[in-house]
């Protein structure tokens, strides 16, 4: 299949994680150049084009862009899909939590975005897909922080394709529900003992109500966030697309 993406250079947040490495692997297939950002690569798993960045430094996304741009001539796709997820009993949640969870997950989604805005409005084609989750759509979550900021990600994809549609940037999002990642297992090696489970049993467990009737692959993440940022969805913008097996029916 042509995605209309070969050549084309994209960025990816979070690349050294399970969905990370899912979507580099997707535009890779599609012909594209792919930039994975992450706070850290392990010498076994570098790519050529890997950085090590924090998306909360805002100089020092606007200086790894800047070189993506000097390297490639040009940035064509960002993909935001850093995250992270903290969880504790309710009456546990301090302040940190909400701050670090709110920056990462949403504020960094906005400054990113906005450091390479430049760059995608020079592109035919620049598009934006950010990483949200069903744990936004709803307040079935092991976290409020990071629903919340979950929540905060559909809003900004809204309001910044808003902003953006007449400088030619396209801006959506994928709301993914549970996928096979470490993500998931390091939740069951935090809560899975104190129920008795193994952290593959306490996954099982929340992938069981899934109605599809199994758990989500990165790839199934991935190949829905390289069909929004191709020409296959150029008339698509503001949208937040679940992708979750039917999981929010349920
Ligand atoms: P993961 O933990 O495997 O990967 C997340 C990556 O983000 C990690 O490599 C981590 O180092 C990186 N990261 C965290 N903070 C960062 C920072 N400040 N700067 C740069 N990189 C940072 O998780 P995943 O399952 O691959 O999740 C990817 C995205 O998908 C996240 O935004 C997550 O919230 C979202 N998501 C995941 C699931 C799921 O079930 N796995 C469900 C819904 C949404």
């Amino acid at each position: 299949m042509d995605w209309g993406l070969s050549g084309k250079t994209v960025v990816v947040t979070g690349a050294a994680g399970g969905i990370g490495t899912a979507i580099t692997n997707a535009f890779q297939e599609a012909g594209s150049i792919v930039y994975g950002l992450d706070l850290s690569w392990e010498a076994e798993r570098d790519r050529p084009r890997t950085v090590e960045v924090d998306v909360t430094d805002t100089s020092a996304i606007a200086h790894a862009f800047g070189r993506v741009k000097s390297d490639t001539g040009s940035l064509d796709v960002l993909v935001n899909n850093a995250g992270l997820i903290r969880v504790k009993d309710f009456d546990q949640y301090d302040e940190a939590d909400w701050t670090t969870t709110m920056t990462v997950n949403a504020a960094a989604v906005f400054l990113c975005s906005q450091q390479a805005v430049p760059y995608l409005a020079e592109s035919d084609g620049g598009s934006i897909v950010n990483l949200a989750s069903v744990a936004g759509r709803n307040g079935q979550t092991l976290s409020p922080p990071y629903a919340a900021s979950k929540a905060a990600v559909i809003n900004i994809t809204r309001s910044s394709a808003l902003r953006l549609a007449a400088r030619g940037i396209r801006v959506n999002a994928v709301a993914p529900g549970l996928i096979d990642t470490e993500f998931n297992y390091r939740l069951g090696r935090q809560l899975g003992p104190s129920e008795g489970l193994t952290p593959e049993e306490y996954v099982a467990r929340r992938a069981a109500p899934i109605p599809i009737g199994r758990i989500g692959t990165g790839h199934d993440v991935a190949s829905v966030i390289r069909f929004l940022a191709s020409p296959h969805a150029s008339y698509v913008t503001g949208q937040t697309l679940n992708v979750d097996g039917g999981l929010v029916l349920s």
